[in-house]
């Protein structure tokens, strides 16, 4: 595969640089685009009618959509469309000694402290005040004294920070005995890995090649928020990518502008994205190298995804917990080895929510507000929409679900009669459909309907007959597109 890959920015920026270089969030306000998913059905709090419960949303028929699309856009990328990367989904259940071996039990564990007066729980390194704190800051138990840190909502006391495990725990089969324990996974990462001989076998892999997958996992945040950003339940789209230890450095500099570029091809802002390097004292424990791609969300920068030169720590602690051969047999070299592993970890929830925020649009028209999403048009709920002028005459709405029935074969269309032209048009706007067919009456004499573009709001005329052809061509063509500047 030949790709032109575009110079990455420094990771390291300088403080300073960072601040005086700072875009801006595409939108002021989180309230804003929360409201949007509610209000048109793509983000809803779930078990509303019962008050909700902390950090878990619930897709709506649009956000389903769009989550659906940019997971297929993720998978065209990272599998479809690369001859080195194959598929796999994996059981959110694993053997419970997974767990132990990969070092969740021990360390998959985030330092929380509690307030004496009101009782809260805070994430430590959430407090206003701990912007620099290191990782052995965070096991300090002194911290709190030595920064002076209380509690952000009423000032009072806090404990010294202890060490929460993000997993949840539940029980496999009917008894509750401590030997029935397992784990709901808190990434996908390691069903990779002890698949790793099952794949490279079954499907003839050399090195390097990587495994896909895309799914749900599950964390016990101590203070989730941000509405999607982070949740307890949520979806991975991971990727580990199997090299040759001499291989590793230059293959995960490679997957860097890699992925920058998976986020501008489908519309976000480059100056909305950067890099950032972790600190050797903030590396986790199985990281020789990470580096984040953040995103400048309304509520500061933030990580979009993960790219990590994890070495040979998985396999390694696989192959000698499961007493199974995890090596691999380089003919090249003729010699054996434990790959190591170079892993692209990102989200569909982040990545949904970052594409939609960054989509959004606001502008006066004629003296009226009017909203956008300029989703990229393969992430957009519904391709097309199916608008009669006149809903009262019956030949108009039955040319307009003879169009739609077609339309419906190959995309997402809709129609919809319940407003006005005007309000049609703005409601599709705002859930980012990027073409409105219109049925007036002039199509019974001419055959022909009005194509009005999302963005330009231009308006063609073209004939009934041209109508499939012309979206499924200008989705190829979005399809096809160079990254968005
Ligand atoms: P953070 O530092 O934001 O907690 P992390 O470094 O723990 O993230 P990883 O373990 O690298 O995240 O997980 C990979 C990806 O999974 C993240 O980049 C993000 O897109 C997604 N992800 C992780 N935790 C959550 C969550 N609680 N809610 C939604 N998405 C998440």
């Amino acid at each position: 595969m030949t790709e032109t890959l575009p110079t990455a920015p420094e990771a390291a920026a300088d403080a300073a640089a960072v601040a005086a270089s700072d875009p801006g969030p595409a939108v002021e306000s989180l309230d804003t685009i929360v409201s949007l998913a509610k209000r048109r059905g793509f983000v809803f709090p779930s078990s509303e009618i019962y008050g909700g419960i902390n950090a878990v949303w619930d897709y709506g028929p649009l956000g389903v959509e769009l989550k659906n699309n940019v997971k297929r856009a993720w998978w065209r990328a990272m599998v479809q469309e690369r001859d080195d990367i194959v598929g796999l989904d994996a059981g959110i259940l694993m053997h419970p000694q997974v767990w132990v071996t990969s070092g969740h039990v021990e360390s998959f564990s985030d330092p929380m402290v509690e307030c004496a007066t009101d009782k809260r729980r805070f994430r430590l390194d959430e407090l206003p005040g701990t912007e620099d704190l290191t990782e052995s800051d965070k096991r300090d138990p002194g911290i709190v004294e030595r920064l002076g840190l209380k509690c952000p909502i009423d000032g009072g006391p806090l404990s010294a920070p202890r060490h929460f495990n993000l997993m949840f725990r539940t029980h496999m089969g009917p008894v509750e005995d401590d030997g029935a324990v397992v784990y709901l996974r808190p990434e996908t990462a390691q069903g990779s890995y002890v698949n790793f001989k099952n794949v490279a076998q079954s499907m003839r892999r050399k090195l390097p090649f990587g495994i896909a997958q895309v799914g749900k996992s599950f964390r016990n945040e101590i203070s989730p928020g941000s509405f999607v950003f982070r949740m307890r339940e949520f979806e991975q789209m991971e990727m580990q990518y199997f090299v040759r230890p001499a291989e590793a450095s230059r293959i995960f500099e490679e997957w860097l502008p890699r992925r920058w570029r998976w986020y501008t091809r489908y519309g976000v802002a480059e100056r909305r994205l950067r890099f950032r390097e972790h600190a050797p004292d903030e590396l986790a424990h199985y990281a020789k190298k990470a580096v984040d791609v953040e995103y400048r969300f309304p509520f500061g920068w933030k990580e979009l995804e993960g790219i990590h030169n994890r070495g040979d720590w998985d396999l390694g602690r696989h192959q000698a917990a499961s007493g199974e051969n995890l090596e691999y047999f380089d003919p090249q070299a003729n010699e054996s080895f434990v790959p190591w592993v170079v892993e692209t970890a990102g989200g569909p929830d982040r990545a949904a929510f970052t594409f939609l925020i960054d989509a959004y649009r606001e502008e006066e028209v004629r003296g009226e507000k009017r909203v956008s999403l300029a989703l990229h048009p393969e992430l957009a709920p519904y391709k097309v929409a199916v608008l009669p002028l006149l809903k009262k005459r019956p030949e108009i709405v039955q040319l307009c679900q003879r169009l739609v029935t077609d339309l419906r074969r190959d995309v997402m269309a809709v129609y919809d009669d319940t407003a006005s032209i005007g309000k049609l048009y703005r409601r599709q706007d705002e859930i980012g459909t990027p073409w409105c067919v219109t049925v007036d009456v002039e199509s019974l004499e001419d055959a022909a309907v009005t194509v009005r573009d999302r963005d330009t709001m231009m308006q063609e005329r073209i004939s009934v007959e041209q109508v499939h052809r012309f979206i499924t061509d200008r989705l190829a063509a979005a399809r096809q597109g160079e990254p968005a500047a």
